[in-house]
């Protein structure tokens, strides 16, 4: 038939709910450990201040906002909240409490700039926003109802940390707000195959899914006990479905890092004996690189994750070298499948396959389409990867016309990776076919930078591809038609960018052209500039 079903079964323990009302954030709680032991059981410890929670008083930290939400600002089922904060030890707490009461989680990157996210507030619809003090001038010109998640000594505005502290609205049980499976829960961004971000609405059903996913995956892990490092940022899907809600299903102990940073992150293996990291490319190649000359005791570590980019085969295996004693697994997934899609389920698999992300994991099916005819595939073939699971979003918020072009009247997701499925169901992602880079396993949308160079007085046309980046995955080059007569140099393009995007999404290589090249229908041959771009690499 040419879909290929997953080889992996759920438990019974682990099956798809079918309460149409179970909430998102009752689930997550109903899986905390036990009241009595909960009080002993450390959820987070934060880095930066060495301050612990343990799961009870995050369940109490939970129940006290979402009453506070719910009875003192009237956070009502579906309004939009937005939030807007590194990883912290209230990050959970604010998910959850948004959750419970019915209303939509949205998350942005801090960095962002205050017009990438006055977008995104609008975009939304958010209500409320939520933010850390830092970052809070950037709401402002929003005119959006702001409160801050901790609170400046000389504040005046509301905070998080007081409305858990001191609310007078607290109790001892969480507002019930009944939802529909098919209710909104959050809504984060991606670019998907084409364009610019758009807001990928995934629902209760979806997260659920993906919890109760982890949850089995720890099972046959046997994550119980590990001790998790978080660096990974909690307004992306990969450490919002980890840290911010599916590890405390698990019961798991997390030492939180605001942001990564290589060295703070050897330290915090070494102290906090982290045995589990799920982690990105570029950090599983900085540890092949400059481990060595660093004394660090890593004798703790037992797992570590890759996922969000490609991580290469020669890594894989100096990785292995240097540190035997650690499982590397790659995983893969998209925002609009919840986060995963494959895993490995024992390192023997995971040694014997370094090209592989894994197998598909329960719940998932998948086609490799034909990218000529839109035919399925058999096992071995490439094509584009489709994916069908309870875990793939709903829509595009308010955009009929990307939804329908992802998403087929089957249910079937477009992935936009070309990869194929071998006969014994590993999956293998060989290259993106969409137009998303990828830098440090951050998004950036060609499209948003294109946008941004058209804006310049003095460019008539441009167009924005991946650059392939040791380091970094990729960077983005741009092809430029300078105005008639213009001088406008090279940095003079990139420094233009800079000033209007975050620091990610800068445009870091630029090339003056006379034209970009485009089909008949005007759509920009980005393969034609890639293949340019690396005969003008050579040739230098
Ligand atoms: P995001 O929605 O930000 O998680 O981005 C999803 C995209 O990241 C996928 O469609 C892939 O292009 C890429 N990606 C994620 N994991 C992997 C992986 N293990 N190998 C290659 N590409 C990946």
């Amino acid at each position: 038939t040419g879909i290929f079903h997953s080889l992996v079964k759920l438990g019974t323990k682990h099956e798809i709910p079918t309460k149409p009302d179970l909430n998102t954030a009752n689930f997550v709680l109903s899986q905390f450990p036990q009241a009595h032991l909960s009080e002993a059981r450390t959820a987070f410890i934060d880095i930066s201040t060495d301050r612990s929670v343990s799961y009870g008083e995050l369940r109490r930290s939970i129940y006290s906002l979402a009453s506070a939400l719910f009875h003192g600002l009237e956070v009502r089922k579906g309004d939009v909240v937005f939030l807007l904060s590194p990883n912290s030890t209230l990050y959970s707490a604010i998910c959850l409490a948004v959750l419970s009461v019915g209303a939509v989680l949205t998350t942005a990157n801090p960095i962002n700039t205050a017009s990438e996210i006055a977008k995104q507030v609008r975009d939304s619809g958010a209500k409320l926003a939520i933010s850390a003090p830092e970052e809070v001038h950037k709401l402002v010109p929003t005119g959006v109802p702001t409160i801050l998640t901790s609170c400046p000594s000389d504040g005046e505005m509301l905070s998080v940390e007081e409305l858990i502290e001191g609310s007078c609205y607290t109790s001892p049980e969480l507002p019930l707000v009944p939802v529909a499976q098919s209710d909104t829960a959050a809504i984060l961004y991606s670019s998907g195959t084409t364009g610019v971000s758009k807001g990928v609405v995934l629902t209760h059903a979806n997260l659920i899914s993906i919890m109760r996913l982890l949850l089995w995956s720890a099972d046959v892990s046997g994550s119980q006990d590990d001790v998790f490092l978080a660096f990974l940022p909690m307004f992306h899907i990969y450490g919002l479905v980890f840290f911010g809600l599916g590890l405390l299903c698990v019961g798991v102990k997390t030492i939180l890092m605001q942001k990564y940073d290589f060295q703070v992150m050897l330290d915090a293996i070494q102290k906090h004996k982290v045995n589990n990291i799920p982690a990105v490319p570029p950090v599983i190649l900085a540890l092949v690189k400059h481990a060595r000359q660093t004394r660090c005791d890593l004798s703790s570590l037992r797992r570590m994750g890759s996922g969000a980019a490609p991580l290469s085969k020669e890594v894989i295996q100096e990785f292995r070298k240097m540190f035997p004693w650690v499982e590397l697994r790659q995983g893969y997934g998209l925002t609009e499948s919840s986060g995963g899609a494959t895993f490995f389920a024992s390192d023997k698999d995971a040694k014997a396959h370094p090209d592989s992300c894994g197998k598909l994991i329960p719940t998932f099916c998948a086609k490799v389409v034909d990218i000529e005819t839109g035919k399925p595939l058999p096992p071995e073939k490439q094509g584009e990867l489709w994916f069908k699971s309870p875990t793939i979003m709903k829509e595009y918020l308010g955009n009929l016309e990307a939804t329908n072009a992802t998403i087929d009247s089957e249910g079937w997701l477009r992935t936009g990776d070309l990869g194929y499925i071998d006969g014994n169901g590993f999956v293998y992602i060989v290259e993106r076919i969409k137009e998303l880079i990828k830098h440090n396993g951050y998004q950036v949308a060609p499209a948003e930078l294109e946008s941004v160079l058209l804006s310049h007085p003095l460019i008539v046309d441009a167009a924005v591809i991946p650059v392939e980046n040791e380091e970094t995955g990729q960077i983005p080059m741009a092809y430029v038609v300078r105005a008639a007569g213009s001088e406008l140099s090279e940095d003079q393009v990139i420094q233009f960018v800079a000033g209007q995007v975050a620091p990610y999404k800068k445009v870091r290589r630029v090339s003056f052209i006379d034209t970009i090249p485009k089909s008949a229908a005007g759509k920009i041959l980005r393969k034609d500039l890639v293949s340019r771009s690396i005969y003008q690499l050579v040739s230098k």
